[in-house]
């Protein structure tokens, strides 16, 4: 079935959803993007995503020329018209039509366009047996670099970190930070177990501050499960008693080897499985 895509200001079919040749996105990776989950016809975390959206944009000097009351508009009428009830919407703002030189700021028009889809990121099966994963050689992003706070359309970074992935047949790698600590997954945020309390980096680490992982923490603190945010080290994620990444597509999944070594007894513990089922459980309340 042909999508319907949301274009600058209109629902055009897929087919002639066409952006230039000239847009900074396309040359540059110039602009900014959310990747958010429909529930039950609901768009989860809106707020929040939009939220985010103009903070990367900010980030940038990128200037959005409609309210965040438009775009959630936009993008409510997208999920509508492609009947999406469980799916995922991804919503870019690059740049524009600009000339070859670098200057972001001859290109006169952002460019806004709302995808709304089906999604399955990982396969069923890996989110009851657990994921195999490995560390990366690809050193996140430096903060005075691209900040990874900023969620650019520049995620090379993060692909070289998923082929080191693929080329190890595992569907994630997780890198750390020019420091040596963990920063996040190539598309997740990550937390440990260790004696019955949840551990996971901060955002100052080197990550996206993961919507999920906001939501996950939040859960956990209602479990009255301790949740501390500190730097992990590469020991720290061997020798947890669980592990588990969050993320809008991945959502909360165990991880039970890194590097070879297995997690705690080899599969999904009892807090990684109950915070999923409550992950769930708000999702769809
Ligand atoms: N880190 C990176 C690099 C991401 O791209 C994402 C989103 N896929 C996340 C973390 C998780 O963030 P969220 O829970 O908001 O999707």
């Amino acid at each position: 079935m042909s999508l319907k895509i949301w274009l600058n200001g209109a629902l055009v079919d897929e087919a002639d959803a066409k952006v230039s040749v000239f847009d900074h996105g396309l040359l540059y990776g110039d602009g900014v993007f959310e990747g958010i989950r429909v529930y039950d016809a609901k768009i989860f975390e809106c707020q929040a995503h939009v939220d985010r959206l103009y903070e990367s944009a900010k980030g940038i000097r990128l200037v959005i020329k409609m309210s965040k009351e438009e775009l959630i508009s936009a993008m409510e009428e997208t999920v509508k018209a492609n009947g999406i009830e469980n799916g995922y919407i991804r919503l870019l703002v690059t740049r524009g039509v600009g000339t070859l030189g670098l200057n972001p700021f001859i290109c006169k028009n952002s460019c806004v366009f709302i995808i709304a889809d089906n999604i399955q990121l990982y396969p069923e099966e890996l989110y009851e047996t657990g994921m195999k994963i490995i560390s990366a050689v690809t050193v996140r992003n430096h903060p005075l670099a691209v900040p990874p706070q900023i969620k650019s359309l520049n995620y090379l970074n993060n692909i070289l970190a998923k082929i080191e992935a693929l080329d190890n047949d595992v569907p994630e790698a997780i890198m750390y930070n020019h420091m040596g600590f963990v920063a996040e997954a190539t598309g997740d945020n990550v937390f440990i177990v260790k004696k019955g309390i949840v551990y996971t980096p901060p955002v100052e680490a080197g990550s996206l501050g993961g919507i999920t992982r906001s939501v996950v923490i939040e859960l956990a603190k209602k479990e009255n499960i301790e949740v501390i945010e500190k730097n992990l080290t590469r020991f720290d994620l061997y020798s947890a008693d669980e592990f588990f990444l969050t993320g809008t597509a991945a959502e909360v999944i165990g991880i039970v080897e890194i590097d070879g070594r297995e997690i705690g007894e080899g599969k999904p513990g009892p807090i990684t499985k109950l915070l999923r089922k409550k992950f769930f459980d708000y999702a769809h309340s």
